[in-house]
């Protein structure tokens, strides 16, 4: 778990991504691995599409509890209609994000918005809360546009945190960056700091980082202690590269819950499939998710 990422080391180490389905599709789920939990606060990573909608095949995501952490949906193609239960209701197009904290506790739903036939293509990251604000109240931010910055051929998007000039105005309770790479065909060299890890993940085409091509359905862990990296790519890609400092907690993830014990897992389970206040309702029409209990669960607490 946190000990894991004890090196200050500039490393390599590209796992292969998990392919799961989420609602009708197939995505890639590049964290957490067997062997890496985090990156940073960064504790969930997953690629989704690009796969095309019909009216047998559409994302919804039904209402579903969230605990610990927040989510970051960004699109590369397609819309998703986000449902909380703050009152939110916010469409996500491409090149917006959406950014969703749950403290204590929140419920949400990721739905098609009436689409029948298109592409959808997108990641949603997690980004596990620190102890100072995991207990916080819940809370939901849209962000229609994000600052951006030019490399020599390539355009990169600040979605969370500070690169140089760019600042995101998106909430972060860590020193967390979360950033997407717009990569031209040809070599490209990005700025990183030393005392941070990072990883990085392909949505499409190819990326080549020390000598090994990264594509999609992959991370790319890069470790410490690194000033720059080098990238090449032989054609348009993209790629989202995360920061952080390793985590410094022992978090558990259940389900879509960012904890760190199985108490306080099955408190909130507990609380979900009573329907009571912790979790809220949300304004869907989807049936609420429900799940077994984990394995440590008893009942009548
Ligand atoms: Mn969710």
């Amino acid at each position: 778990m946190a000990g894991e990422q004890g090196t200050n080391e500039a490393e390599l180490i590209v796992t292969e991504s998990r392919v799961t389905q989420v609602g009708e599709f197939n995505v890639r789920r590049a964290l957490p691995t067997r062997g890496r939990r985090t990156v940073g606060p960064w504790c969930f990573i997953d690629h989704m599409g690009p796969a095309t909608f019909s009216p047998e095949k559409s994302y919804d995501i039904a209402p579903h509890p969230h605990l610990g952490l927040q989510t970051v949906s960004w699109l590369f193609d397609g819309e998703i209609l986000h449902r909380d239960s703050l009152g939110s209701e916010q469409l996500i197009r491409p090149g917006q994000m959406n950014l969703m904290t749950s403290g204590e506790g929140i419920a949400h739903s990721e739905e098609n918005p009436g689409v029948t036939s298109g592409q959808l293509h997108g990641v949603q990251l997690w980004v596990a809360l620190p102890s100072s604000t995991r207990h916080g109240p819940s809370a939901f931010e849209h962000h229609g546009a994000l600052p951006k910055f030019d490399m020599s051929n390539a355009e990169a998007t600040v979605l969370v945190g500070t690169v140089g000039n760019a600042t995101s105005s998106a909430r972060r309770d860590s020193e967390a960056v979360g950033l997407e790479l717009k990569l031209k065909q040809g070599e490209h060299v990005v700025p990183l700091e030393k005392s941070f890890e990072y990883a990085m993940v392909v949505t499409s085409g190819g990326v080549v980082v020390d000598n090994t091509l990264v594509t999609p359905g992959h991370l790319a862990y890069l470790g410490r202690g690194r000033d720059e990296i080098r990238l090449t790519t032989s054609e348009e890609s993209v790629a989202m590269l995360l920061r952080g400092v390793p985590f410094d907690e022992t978090i558990m993830m259940w389900w879509n819950f960012v904890a760190r014990t199985q108490d306080e897992i099955s408190a909130a389970y507990e609380s979900w499939m009573k329907g009571d206040e912790r979790f809220g309702r949300v304004a869907s029409t989807l049936a609420r998710i429900e799940v077994g209990p984990p394995l440590w669960f008893r009942s009548n607490r």
